[in-house]
């Protein structure tokens, strides 16, 4: 006759079950049950350890699927259960079986590799089941196995079991919702998620239904071998000095599918103050800020935790891919929790450091490498400077900025190349191809213009001119402003009055200021210019998603030393007058931004008519 009883849950032990579970991924159970499983085996090997059991080896769990029983079985050659233990752990909610085996067989070093401490995961089987069995045989070879059934976590029966090995079969019986857990694809994708790098051998295999009749031959179709799903052995656990780049390279392909070589790899392996492994890595980003593209996951002891925990990575190494192990977190308990938790924080600050201090080697010591990696790394550098200003006191001596030239410069030694005076402005280019005409202006007298092209870069700049406030570093788009295109010279003040008059009716713009200066460049006639400070913040202004159209003040700046402005300084108002401002001030136009529509076909259409003037002309002078 079965024994009866009943199963006794606190209210206050099961409502974080219910939290945790009711609102997660039902798949957590693949992992609870798997992880109990391996417990079980390094219960057993502690025991063989301090010499009060045999070897068993090799030990193993198996997960095997059956669908047309519907039912999942995780098996184990582990330390098994009697009657009496059974009652004891399964029975009470709450109360884990492992926490009582650790104060009698906790190992000296400390690491038991145990991983369940909470004696809530073995409940999670409910979630799907319409029935759960357990049959278990202990170790103790004079206790007998037993058989625990119950159909709703609150009730079980118990008997004696004909089981004759050692170790735990656990078999549910699937609801009908949950039966995709039978299919080979979907439990093998489950068991990868959580699995993947437990400490004991996981095998999973699915019965096949009966096809009867062997083939022609007398054969019957071979069956597949189970397989085994986990790498019991990852590779943050290894020294990093015993790892290869091949190994590294494989481990990045396998966990996270990418088949791009990542730029370098961080090896985190901190045993003071916090027990953390793992390993970084940067990855070569396709395009700017797809945050979805880095993917950190969380690992505890070797299970796996969760994707992407931002309490614990800092968001912006949310870029980065790898996997961290980190056997203290308290991470089964709740998430929120983690928030404020002070260990938790200095872990995410830790990591940082890492991160830095791994950069600033690179830069240190591998400069030619760093400057290849740094056209795909530097987004992400930058938006960390920004996001957290330790970073940015660690980094800052090895932050880049590439020229057009495709040289690369420290903020140092851009200035010690470039500035050799008081005043300290960093040149930049946001479009090398559309602002090539001022760049060639600057750089025809030696000065370098940096490349600034990414969305990241308005925000970046603003932040060093903070944070170097008192160096006075400036960054001037070569668009900006005119001043280290032109020396310092009295500007005839009629002539300007008279100029700007004639601009503004030309184009029809009253409000454009019109300024005369002295190129160096004898062959420029002028540029037109918009102020630094507020085409920064309408650009950032459109990247928040709020365009705020503050008018552009424009200034169009004319070189008094060219012909044509000469010409025009003594022009009449004539019809010929205007069409050359038009003409000048498009021409100053297209060296910043392409033109809008009407104004392209206008312009196009004035030199249209300015090229058959000088053909009528020319015909005139042959004519002679
Ligand atoms: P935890 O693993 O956190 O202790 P569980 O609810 O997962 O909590 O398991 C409760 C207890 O039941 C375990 O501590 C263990 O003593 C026992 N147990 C569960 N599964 C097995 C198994 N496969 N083999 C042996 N003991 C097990
Ligand atoms: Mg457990």
């Amino acid at each position: 006759m079965p024994e009866k009883g009943k199963i006794s849950i606190h209210a206050e032990n099961i409502m974080p079950v219910i939290k945790k579970w009711l609102y997660s991924d039902k798949d957590i159970f693949v992992r609870e049950l798997v992880s109990n499983g391996c417990d079980a085996i390094s219960k057993f090997k502690r025991l063989v350890a301090v010499g009060e059991a045999e070897d068993g080896a090799p030990y193993r769990v198996d997960v095997v699927a059956d669908p047309e029983k519907g039912t999942l079985t995780f098996s184990d050659n582990g330390i098994g259960m009697t009657g009496e233990e059974v009652k004891k752990y399964i029975a009470q909610v709450a109360f884990s079986g492992a926490e009582e085996f650790l104060k009698k067989y906790k190992p000296e070093d400390g690491e038991s590799g145990i991983i369940g401490h909470f004696g809530l995961g073995f409940y999670s089987a409910f979630m799907v089941s319409r029935k759960v069995e357990i049959d278990t045989k202990s170790y103790l070879a004079n206790e007998e196995a037993v058989r625990w059934t119950s159909e709703n976590g609150m009730e079980y029966d118990m008997e004696p079991s004909q089981r004759e090995a050692r170790g735990t079969s656990i078999t549910l019986w699937l609801n009908e919702e949950d039966k995709e857990f039978l299919q080979r694809w979907a439990l093998r994708e489950t068991l990868e998620k959580h699995c993947q790098f437990m400490p004991v051998p996981i095998f999973m295999d699915v019965v096949e239904p009966e096809k009867g009749e062997a083939s022609e031959d007398g054969k019957k179709p071979e069956k597949p071998e189970p397989e085994q799903i986990n790498d019991t052995n990852p590779l943050w656990l290894k020294k990093p000095s015993e790892v290869t780049e091949e190994e590294y390279l494989e481990f990045y392909h396998k966990v996270f599918h990418d088949f791009d070589k990542p730029l370098f790899w961080i090896h985190l392996n901190a045993e003071y103050p916090f027990n953390l492994k793992g390993i970084l890595y940067f990855p070569k980003l396709k395009n700017e800020f797809t945050a979805s593209e880095g993917v950190i996951k969380l690992y505890n002891n070797q299970v796996f935790v969760a994707d992407n925990i931002k309490e614990v990575i800092p968001e912006f190494l949310m870029l980065l891919k790898g996997a961290i192990d980190c056997p203290d977190l308290p991470l089964n308990v709740s998430r929120s929790f983690l928030q404020n938790d002070g260990y938790v924080k200095k872990m995410a600050a830790y990591i940082t450091r890492k991160v830095a201090d791994r950069l600033v080697s690179e830069f240190n010591n591998k400069r030619e490498d760093y400057q290849k990696y740094w056209d795909d790394i530097h987004p992400f550098v930058k938006y960390g400077c920004i996001k957290d200003e330790k970073f940015y006191d660690r980094v800052k001596n090895a932050l880049l900025f590439k020229t057009t030239a495709g040289e690369y410069r420290t903020l140092e030694e851009y200035l010690n190349k470039n500035c050799p005076g008081e005043e300290k402005t960093l040149y930049y280019a946001s479009d090398d191809k559309r602002q090539a005409q001022m760049i060639r202006l600057y750089t025809e007298q030696g000065r370098e213009v940096v490349l600034l092209d990414t969305l990241i870069d308005n925000n970046f700049i603003s932040f060093l001119e903070y944070k170097e406030s008192e160096q006075k570093i400036k960054f001037q788009r070569v668009d900006a402003g005119a001043e280290g295109l032109t020396e310092e010279a009295e500007a005839d003040q009629d002539a300007q009055k008279k100029l700007q008059a004639m601009f503004q009716k030309a184009v029809g713009d009253d409000k454009l200021e019109v300024q005369l200066k002295s190129f160096k460049a004898e062959d420029a006639i002028g540029m037109i210019t918009v102020e630094e400070q507020s085409r920064r913040f309408t650009e950032m202004s459109r990247q928040w998603g709020r365009d705020l159209m503050l008018p552009e003040k424009r200034t169009l700046v004319l070189n008094q030393k060219h012909p044509l402005v000469q010409w025009l300084e003594k022009a009449e108002e004539t019809e010929q007058a205007r069409t050359m401002c038009a003409q000048v001030y498009d021409l100053a136009e297209m060296a910043r931004q392409p033109l809008v529509a009407e104004r392209m076909v206008e312009f196009l259409k004035r030199s249209n008519a300015l090229l058959t003037q000088l053909v009528g002309h020319s015909a005139e002078e042959q004519g002679e």
